[in-house]
């Protein structure tokens, strides 16, 4: 029984009946690395680089970057990392970048994906450094990808680079709503839940004002990450999360219910993610997640999930 309790404390993410649940960090800079291995993170799925080019006045050198590519593959050997392209928008401007006219809803704007297909030399570069890894355990993926068009220019982007595992985020409601198209584009999605939510509900995520809203309880957003992984299950490809409701332990076994293969949240919520897997069977997952779905406010829907999976400390 203690080897069971230090496995479920150390050891990779598994539900009770020994599915494995890989869990992944986020990271949003080198510093959070350490963090994240201690907490006994598998890899990194989300490696925001936002933090490589914000508020300089040149883009960063690609030996730069590409030492700090390196040391998230030194700080996980075996594990597989996630990096994120550059999420710049008109809400961050880049310093070493014309900035587009000021736009009157930067959230809708030229953000993310959008951005780096109007300035296409930054994330050229970009991805020249993730390629001169030559990593079969770096992925990529790209943020603010709204169609399938935008999926498949991404994915060849990368593939003509020699980049090999290549994704998109799922954060807007019109990828999830056609999610089977954009997966056909590329090898994995992951499903950002902070800005699906901000889209699915028009609420700012960052206005405290709107945040009941937000709320990652609520059905309307369980229903888009659960179309998103039916449909990535039906190709026979990951569907991760990485957005903050993976950081919730409760939400963390819905998820899987709803069909993640993958949860990735920052380094302190993984112990008790960790925790709440090992005591609850796929069984139960799966029912929390049904019952969840089934009601019709966030309240309700965290209260029913709860009621079914007994072992949440
Ligand atoms: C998200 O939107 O859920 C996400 C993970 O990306 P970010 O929070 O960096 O926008
Ligand atoms: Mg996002």
């Amino acid at each position: 029984a203690r080897q069971a309790t230090i496995f479920a404390a150390r050891g990779p993410g598994r539900t009770a009946d020994g599915r494995p649940i890989p869990l992944l960090a986020n990271i949003g800079n080198p510093g959070e690395l350490d963090d994240a291995v201690r907490a006994g993170a598998e890899g990194v799925g989300l490696y925001r680089t936002e933090f490589l080019f914000l508020g300089r006045a040149e883009p960063p050198s690609a030996e730069e970057q590409r030492r700090a590519y390196r040391a998230a593959l030194d700080a996980f050997p075996g594990g597989r990392v996630i990096v994120r392209t550059l999420d710049s928008g008109a809400d961050k401007p880049l310093e070493f970048l014309p900035g587009p006219a000021a736009e009157p809803n930067p959230a809708l704007g030229e953000r993310g994906l959008r951005r780096a297909r109007r300035f296409p030399a930054v994330m050229e570069a970009q991805l020249g450094a993730l390629a001169a890894m030559e990593s079969e355990r770096l992925a990529v993926m790209a943020p603010m990808v709204a169609t399938p068009e935008e999926a498949g220019w991404f994915a060849e982007e990368c593939r003509s680079r020699g980049l090999r595992d290549v994704g998109v985020m799922i954060e807007i409601p019109s990828a999830a709503l056609r999610a089977a198209d954009l997966i056909s584009q590329v090898d994995f999605v992951s499903v950002g839940t902070n800005d699906l939510a901000q889209y699915a509900f028009a609420a700012d995520r960052q206005l405290a004002s709107m945040s009941a809203l937000n709320d990652p309880w609520q059905p309307a957003l369980l229903d888009l990450v659960a179309m998103t992984a039916a449909a990535a299950s039906e190709a026979g490809r990951p569907c991760g999360i990485c957005g903050e409701a993976a950081a919730d332990p409760a939400l963390a076994c819905v998820l899987v219910g709803l069909g993640a293969s993958t949860l990735s949240m920052g380094a302190a919520a993984l112990p008790a993610v960790r925790a709440a897997l090992a005591a609850h069977t796929t069984e139960q997952c799966d029912e929390a997640a049904e019952a969840a779905r089934a009601q019709v406010t966030a309240a309700e829907a965290q209260a029913a999930a709860r009621a079914r999976l007994p072992g949440l400390a």
